[in-house]
């Protein structure tokens, strides 16, 4: 039962293949380095062709030898689906996704909503997880074991202020139960689906908001007084995709510095 270094080989992930989309920056860059370092193959996917080059250099700089990039929008699921076909086929197996691409804003009152916002943070955050989690799932499922790691967001769990993204919140959580459901049917099949969720990360999404005006509301909300860093993401990411969380399915993992505790 008890074996020397059985924790060390836990955290591993060799000759695994994870593919991550909105992988080019942010959060999803941090993955992917943080997988490729526990000994993934890497295939980040963006919808920016610049930043997943810069992405992907930045990879390759850091020592990383495999690693894929490829021009993704989630929200096409034709194109999702062929490329889950596509590099399933190219290395054997995908057996890590990150379903993490994501938008935010525009700040606006859920009466003013404009129809083209609500669909588009939908189609995005919600949708394109799904279409994510289905197709690489399938191939997942006919092997009989993976994992995907859903980035969700404490805006699931709580409603952000001063802020107005009922959008925005509304996809986060649907994102949470989404992959409570697809853990509970794909429990069986060898297939774990866990989320984590972030508070305040120091990204392009939140960053110039966390040293603004804004940003003095949202530390005095927080119980450590300082957003995260991307980082911290990607480790609670890696370690969903590993063998050391093997009992957990269905879990949504906050990381928030403490800002739901209030
Ligand atoms: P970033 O904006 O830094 O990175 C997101 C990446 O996803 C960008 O490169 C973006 O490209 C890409 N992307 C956006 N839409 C699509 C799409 N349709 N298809 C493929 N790629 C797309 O943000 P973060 O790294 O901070 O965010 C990553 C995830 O974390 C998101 O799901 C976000 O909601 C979540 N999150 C972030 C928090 C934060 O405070 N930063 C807090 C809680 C959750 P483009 O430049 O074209 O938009």
């Amino acid at each position: 039962m008890l074996e020397a270094g059985m924790y060390q080989e836990k955290y591993r992930v060799d000759g695994k293949t994870a593919f991550i989309t909105g992988g080019g920056r942010g959060i999803g860059l941090c993955a992917a380095h943080a997988l490729a370092e526990a000994g993934a193959r890497v295939i980040i996917a963006d919808r920016d062709a610049e930043a997943l080059r810069a992405g992907r250099q930045t990879l390759i700089d850091l020592g990383h030898r495999s690693v894929e990039a490829m021009v993704l929008d989630v929200t096409n699921v034709g194109d999702v689906g062929r490329a889950a076909d596509t590099w399933n086929a190219t290395f054997g197996s995908v057996d890590i996704l990150v379903a993490n691409a994501g938008i935010a804003w525009p700040d606006t009152g859920g009466e003013e909503m404009p129809d083209e916002a609500w669909r588009t943070v939908i189609d995005v955050n919600l949708n394109g997880v799904f279409w994510s989690c289905r197709e690489f799932g399938r191939h997942m499922l006919g092997r009989g074991h993976g994992a995907i790691v859903t980035v969700g967001s404490m805006s699931g769990l709580i409603s952000n202020r001063p802020q107005r993204q009922a959008h925005y919140n509304a996809a986060k959580a649907g994102v949470h139960h989404l992959t409570r459901s697809l853990a509970a049917e794909w429990a069986p099949r060898g297939v774990r689906v866990n989320s984590v969720a972030p508070g305040y990360i120091d990204t392009a999404m939140s960053g110039s908001g966390l040293r603004g005006e804004i940003g003095k509301l949202w530390l005095n909300d927080t119980p450590m007084q300082r957003g995260g860093r991307p980082d911290e993401i990607a480790s609670v990411i890696l370690f969903l995709a590993t063998d050391a969380a093997s009992l957990l399915t269905g879990s949504v993992i906050v990381a928030d510095a403490g800002f739901t505790i209030w």
